[in-house]
């Protein structure tokens, strides 16, 4: 493994004991193969703010790998964060993942008193200065709220202007939108890491879903093969298995900063592709 490269594992908090300690399980599991941090997602308006502030704080205390709160500003106002950030100051948390957020259904047109993305890096910079690494989100497939591709390009530059060190992408299978992505926001001047977001292919269905929702696109081949399979899970895991893994390899191969794996807090799946990556241990 480059010295330069990045690799890292996405949870979410759990609702219930029982998740909570499987979760940590996984953590432990995951700790021994020396990511470079683990994250931990926030439902916007503050929803798991407990939560999430809880499990980041245990994952660092069991595991001793960094871990790092996801923190979206939708919904928060400025007092509400400026608190969590201090939180994460005095428990030495070096490492926010600062995004918008989408607010759950249910809780109306609420926004915060921060509307984008940029608003949060500049905010936090303002609050704590360079005490964290800014972490915030890239889209190769454009935001599927963006006005268009161009606007939205522009939108990436505003966070790594306001602060950002680097970045994570929403999930993709598409190799040359990554490639495409990072050169185009490279003439734009922006520099700082764009490590690609990693989805292991579990089942069908729910990734279908969610690719409709965040506006990832299942290609056609990938989309019919898995349909194929119906309900034989070994097959949809073996044959999602090899499409990332072969994703992955073109996406270090073409000189991608490293890989961000959002586990959904299952191990085994991540674990498949960093084993035939033959990333080091
Ligand atoms: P922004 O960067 O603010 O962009 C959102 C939209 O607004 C884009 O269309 C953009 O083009 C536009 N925009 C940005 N700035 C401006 C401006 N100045 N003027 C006009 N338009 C503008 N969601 C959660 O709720 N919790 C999480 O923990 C979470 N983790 C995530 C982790 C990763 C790695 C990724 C990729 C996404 C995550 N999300 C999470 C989802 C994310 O919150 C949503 O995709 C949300 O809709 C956008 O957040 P953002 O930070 O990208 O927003």
């Amino acid at each position: 493994m480059s010295s330069k490269q990045s690799f890292s594992f996405e949870f979410f908090p759990t609702k219930t004991d029982a998740g909570h300690e499987k979760l940590m399980n996984v953590a432990r599991q995951l700790a021994t193969y020396k990511p470079e941090f683990f994250s931990c997602t926030y439902g916007a308006g503050g929803s798991t703010r407990d939560r999430t502030l809880g499990t980041v704080l245990q994952l660092e205390r069991e595991t001793s790998v960094p871990a790092a709160p996801h923190l979206s500003c939708v919904g928060d106002s400025q007092a509400q964060l400026r608190s969590l950030l201090a939180q994460y100051k005095a428990a030495g948390i070096k490492r926010i993942v600062a995004l918008r957020g989408d607010l759950p259904s249910g809780m109306g047109m609420a926004v915060g008193e921060l509307r984008h993305a940029s608003d949060l890096v500049e905010f936090i910079r303002q609050e704590t200065g360079d005490h964290f690494h800014l972490e915030v989100a890239a889209y190769p497939e454009m935001h599927p709220q963006a006005r268009n591709f161009e606007h939205d390009l522009a939108n990436f530059a505003l966070k790594a202007n306001a602060g950002a060190n680097s970045a994570i992408t929403q999930y993709f299978f598409n190799a040359d939108s990554y490639f495409y992505f990072v050169e185009r926001v490279q003439k734009l001047g922006v520099n700082i890491p764009i490590v690609p977001g990693i989805m292991p292919i579990t089942n069908y269905s729910k990734l279908a879903r969610f690719s409709d929702a965040c506006g990832a696109e299942l290609p056609r081949w990938i989309r019919k093969q898995l349909e194929a399979y119906g309900d034989d899970v070994k097959s949809i895991q073996g044959f999602g298995e090899q499409v990332i893994t072969e994703l992955c390899e073109t996406l270090l191969a073409g000189g991608a900063p490293g890989l961000h794996f959002y586990t959904l807090n299952q191990a085994e799946p991540s674990l498949a592709i960093w084993n035939n990556l033959k990333l080091a241990q």
